[in-house]
Order: C-alpha cells, then sequence, then structure tokens
C-alpha cells in the first residue's frame, strides 16, 4: 500500500464531528453552516434534476456555468477571464488542489506551502511527487515576511500553494502581502496555485484580491473557488478553476482521468446562483458578521484571548496568555467530553512545529446554536487555571 496514505491519521474534521456525537456536544469543530443554504438555489438543483439532463455533462463544465464563473469575477475582482479556454468546473476545490498538483509536478520539485494549512494539502503535495517547504506564520498575525520566503523558495521551487483567506486563520492578505508573494513567484519561474475558496466570505468591508490579478500573475496562477462556500453549500462540491490556456490544457487532462465531470444538476443551478443580485452576497456576509460578532462578544465576556477574525467561518482563540498547562489538543478534548463542545485544535495544520496553543471555533451557526456553546463554554478556563 502506499504509505503516504496508510500512515494518515483520520482527518481532525472527521474525529472531532465523531467526538461531537458522541458526547452530544455542540459542534463548532468541522466548519459548515446549521441553515439549509438560499433556496431558490436548491430548487433550481431539484428542478434540473426532474427536468433536466442528467447524462453526462462536457468535460471542462456546463457551458452557462463557465461564463457566469467568468462574468462573475469580472464583476467582483475586475479579471477578465476567457470562459471557453481559462475556466473549467471541477468536483470541488480539493479536487481542483488536487488534480493541479498532479498536472503541475515532476518528481522532485518543491512546493512552497504556508503553515497553518489545509490538512489535504500536504499528502496530495507528497503523492504527486512534491517536496513541501514550510513557510511557518503564527499568531496574532498570521503575515509572511521576505526573510521567510527567501528560506522557503530555492532554485527547485515549482509550485506555491496559498490559501487566501486563511483557513484556519481567517486572515485576510493585504496587496502588499501579495505584491511580495507575486515578486517570488516571478523571480523563481513558480506556478502559484491560489486555493480561494473563502474568497466571498470577508467582513468588515474588505475587498478580495485574487493572486492571478496581481501584476505578473496572469500567465502563473491558478485560481480555485467554490460554490460549497458562496452559497452555504459546502456538500456540493463544485469547483472552479481559472487558468491562462497553456496552464489550463494540462489541468484539464488531470480533471479528465480525476473526475472527468460534476453533476449537471449542481452545475446549472450555480450557474443560476452566481448571477445573484449583490444584495445577497452583501446580506451574506453582513449575516455571518453578526454571528462572528454575537459569538466573539461572548467569548471576550468570558475571558477568551480572540484573535482577529477577518474571513472565512473561524474565530481562534490563543490560549497563550492564559498560561493553562494544557495544549491545544487536550484543551478541545477536555472541552468536547467535559463541556460538550466541539473546536479543532490548530496544532492540526501544521506538518512540523506546530503552533501549540490555539483553538479553532466555526461560528456559521445560528444565534441559539452559538449561544448554547458560549452557556457551555463558562467554566472552561476557570478549570483549567
Ligand atoms: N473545510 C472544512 C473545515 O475547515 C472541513 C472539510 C472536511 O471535513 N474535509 O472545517
Amino acid at each position: 500500500m502506499n504509505c503516504i496514505f496508510a500512515e494518515l491519521p483520520v482527518s481532525v474534521f472527521e474525529v472531532m464531528s465523531r467526538l461531537a456525537r458522541e458526547h452530544a456536544a455542540v459542534n463548532l469543530g468541522q466548519g459548515f453552516p446549521d441553515d439549509a443554504g438560499p433556496e431558490d438555489v436548491r430548487r433550481k438543483a431539484a428542478e434540473a434534476v426532474i427536468d433536466g439532463w442528467n447524462q453526462y455533462p462536457p468535460m471542462m463544465g456546463l457551458p452557462e456555468l463557465r461564463h457566469a464563473v467568468a462574468e462573475h469575477y469580472r464583476h467582483w475582482q475586475g479579471l477578465a477571464l476567457d470562459p471557453e479556454q481559462e475556466v473549467m468546473i471541477t468536483s470541488g476545490a480539493t479536487e481542483a488542489i488536487s488534480g493541479a498538483l498532479l498536472a503541475l509536478i515532476e518528481p522532485g520539485d518543491e512546493v512552497v506551502l504556508f503553515q497553518p494549512m489545509y490538512d489535504a494539502y500536504v499528502p496530495l503535495v507528497r503523492r504527486a511527487g512534491g517536496v513541501p517547504k514550510y513557510v511557518r506564520l503564527q499568531p496574532p498575525h498570521w503575515r509572511f515576511t521576505e526573510e521567510m520566503l527567501s528560506e522557503a523558495f530555492t532554485p527547485l521551487t515549482k509550485v506555491v500553494l496559498f490559501n487566501n483567506p486563511l483557513n484556519p486563520s481567517g486572515t485576510v492578505y493585504a496587496q502588499e502581502d501579495l505584491e511580495l508573494l507575486a515578486r517570488f513567484c516571478e523571480r523563481s519561474g513558480a506556478i502559484a496555485v491560489c486555493d480561494e475558496v473563502w474568497e466571498h466570505v470577508i467582513f468588515d468591508g474588505r475587498h478580495h484580491v485574487p493572486l492571478i490579478g496581481m501584476p505578473g500573475m496572469r500567465e502563473r496562477c491558478v485560481k480555485i473557488g467554490s460554490a460549497g462556500k458562496i452559497f452555504s453549500l459546502t456538500g456540493w462540491k463544485v469547483g472552479f478553476v481559472c487558468a491562462a490556456p497553456s496552464i489550463m490544457r494540462v489541468l484539464a487532462k488531470a480533471h479528465q482521468f480525476i473526475t472527468f465531470t460534476t453533476p449537471p444538476n449542481l452545475q446549472a443551478a450555480v450557474a443560476y446562483g452566481l448571477t445573484k443580485a449583490d444584495d445577497y452576497f452583501a446580506d451574506m456576509r453582513r449575516d455571518l458578521q453578526r454571528s462572528r460578532d454575537r459569538f466573539v462578544n461572548g467569548l471576550r465576556a468570558l475571558q477568551f484571548p480572540v484573535l482577529d477574525a477577518q474571513g472565512t467561518y473561524f474565530v481562534n482563540v490563543d490560549l497563550a496568555p492564559l498560561g493553562l498547562n494544557e495544549d491545544d489538543e487536550s484543551f478541545c478534548k477536555r472541552l468536547v467530553v467535559e463541556h460538550k463542545v466541539a473546536a479543532i485544535p490548530v496544532s492540526a495544520f501544521y506538518a512540523d512545529d506546530p503552533v501549540r496553543s490555539v483553538v479553532r471555533f466555526c461560528f456559521a451557526k445560528r444565534d441559539s446554536t452559538l449561544d448554547a456553546a458560549l452557556d457551555r463554554l463558562s467554566g472552561a478556563l476557570r478549570r483549567a487555571a
């Protein structure tokens, strides 16, 4: 058996969701909203199953969806993408990332990764033959510097896998950070695979700046998005890949033998959803921001040291200043067993030298769910002190 997968533990999201079920806990671990998602978009999908085409759609995706993706990114991010040659639909962003790594890496190529990172990245990079080189980010700002990039980039760097906004930290990278990263990509000739699935889930009036829109990056970026996060329908697994034709040609070869295609009814519904008026997106952000604020205020009132949450469904607390005698993992275990709240220890997002004091909570929940969690969290710090 292949040792990269054989030696992997079960994902931390699966472990914490199982513990949450076993202990009847409020589950703020795995990131998914607890409402049903926009009804009109779900209805479109249902109608498309009954009345629409249910045989193989085109390998690159339904033309109407590829056009909707190009138009959506023109409108929201000022990008000029050719829907015929520069947009492809995949079964979720994870397929897009996996396909991009398989398509771009030759055995021995180096891949720059930013820790903390989504747990799928490292096994996918290694299985594709890539050699991970890590940039280690830390609270409270989780930013990278020129010095950190100089250490990670070498003449062997082929790909940079960059997640912005960043899960788990909720960081939205500023223009100057993107400019710095773009300079390193250009200098080294690396291609940036940009996981931008959280691009719409940003708060406090922020704008998402895609790396592919930075000077010099148009021909060396793979931009990846996801309907799951845009429409709060995380189970749908409809991803979008955008890249210049010379890169896309190769990405498409990987996709055609991984999933080949994605359910046509979901594609049709997402095409409809992407053309929604700006209000939908503004309301989604406003509602999530309100949930964030409600939860953050509750955590602060309980003396949790809360880190800045600029985007994503997540807010983090850094336990370090509290001087507790336990790390994030034991804290999360105790939280779920004794206080019946599931969260995610952020050390699980590091491949080496983890930060062990940060815990991630998902706030994309109803008020009643957040309030129940806060109620249960009220004794958690006192007991440990
Ligand atoms: N993206 C989700 C999170 O960060 C997890 C998805 C999964 O369980 N694979 O919580």
